[in-house]
């Protein structure tokens, strides 16, 4: 909205903002909360327990940070709606502060994200892990299997697997009819929580095979770990499992790291 009292010749950009300022506003605002609702859509759609929790582990934090970035673009455009500014340069000095005041604001969001969500996270993501799985067979809840257990179940391939990359598999039994449904979790995209600060952000930086397995000695893996927060640094050594003596031995080639 001009005033007409005060200016005779406004400036075509100021005109354009004045039109459609509000509109693109909006526009970018609702994008922001539409991303929100189709990831938790998406999310109550998602009946299987499994699926929920690859789905959230893998995309929640990213795209609430998307929305939250949209969400303040929008604020700060709408508030340079609210009032008419005659003159170009004062309108591009009250822009530049807006985008100030957004980027501590965005700054405060993801430090938000990045360190306290992650807890929130964690624990509805313990829930989906953990809740029993029900059997398609019998329809009634199967039973986890211990460590101990479950490497009846697990080929060979993964059980080298669990023991040497960051992965973990869940087998689950329907003890009346022996059904098994094995679930795989990836140690990479889930983080620790960090002796030094506490938070769920110590994550496995890099794995090092210091001692390839030969069929009569165990090797050695080493696992480094950095906190993404507090920049604390840990290693921890693995064992792996004495390569079989029976069938064809698939790697001979040695690991480089
Ligand atoms: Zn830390």
């Amino acid at each position: 909205m001009q005033n007409p009292n005060e200016v005779t010749e406004v400036n075509p950009v100021l005109t354009l903002w004045d039109e459609y300022g509000a509109i693109l506003s909006f526009a970018v605002f609702g994008v922001g909360v539409g991303i929100v609702l189709y990831h938790f859509l998406r999310l109550t759609m998602t009946k299987e327990l499994k699926s929920r929790y690859d789905y959230i582990s893998k995309y929640e934090i990213n795209t609430l940070w998307n929305a939250c970035l949209l969400v303040i673009i929008a604020l700060g455009l709408f508030v340079n709606t609210l009032l008419a500014e005659a003159e170009l340069h004062w309108f591009i000095v009250r822009l530049f502060v807006t985008a100030m005041l957004g980027l501590i604001i965005g700054v405060v969001v993801s430090n938000i994200l990045k360190f306290y969500y992650p807890f929130y996270v964690e624990k509805r993501l313990k829930k989906l892990r953990y809740t029993p799985r029900i059997s398609p067979k019998t329809g009634k809840p199967m039973k986890l299997l211990s460590e101990e257990e479950e490497d009846v179940y697990l080929d060979e391939g993964m059980q080298a697997e669990e023991e040497v990359f960051s992965v973990d598999y869940d087998v689950w039994i329907d003890e009346e009819t022996g059904y098994t449904k094995i679930e795989k979790y990836s140690g990479h995209l889930h983080a620790l929580q960090c002796p030094e600060c506490n938070y769920q952000t110590l994550k496995v930086s890099r794995e090092e095979i210091i001692e390839s397995p030969t069929a009569s000695k165990e090797g050695e893996l080493m696992k480094f770990y950095t906190c993404t927060y507090c920049g604390y640094k840990a290693k921890k050594s693995f064992k792996i499992a004495k390569l079989k003596e029976t069938g064809p031995v698939q790697s001979e080639k040695p690991v480089v790291s």
